[in-house]
């Protein structure tokens, strides 16, 4: 279920720290270390899967899961938000652990770059 060599996974088991916001049985949220908004939380699964689609096909009870931990993290931010789920390399994925951004806490422009 976890990955030696991910990065995530180790957050998840709590040998790496991060500034966790909210958790529950099926997700993590925690600030990201570089954030891009004044609200900039990863939501991210227990269980190590690549990317959203992935586990959605996976484990489809921890996808609906994280979107609704990323909800709460958001109303807590307050009114609108972004959530963005870079998927692929070419699409500015680095950590290949689904991660979920929320984003909110500014106004937001669009198309996204
Ligand atoms: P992505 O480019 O979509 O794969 O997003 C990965 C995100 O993880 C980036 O926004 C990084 O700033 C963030 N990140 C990397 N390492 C950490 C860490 N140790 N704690 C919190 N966020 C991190
Ligand atoms: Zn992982």
């Amino acid at each position: 279920m976890s990955q030696d060599d991910c990065l995530f996974c180790a957050i998840v088991a709590g040998r790496v720290p991060a500034d966790v916001v909210a958790e529950d049985e099926h997700a993590l949220a925690f600030r990201d270390i570089s954030p891009q908004a004044p609200t900039h939380v990863l939501v991210i699964p227990r269980v190590h899967q690549p990317d959203v689609g992935s586990l959605a096909e996976a484990e489809p009870e921890a996808a609906v899961g994280l979107l609704r931990l990323a909800r709460r993290v958001a109303q807590e931010a307050g009114g609108s938000y972004r959530l963005v789920f870079n998927t692929g390399a070419d699409a500015h994925q680095t950590v290949f652990h689904c991660h979920g951004h929320v984003l909110a806490g500014r106004s937001l422009g669009w198309p996204p770059g």
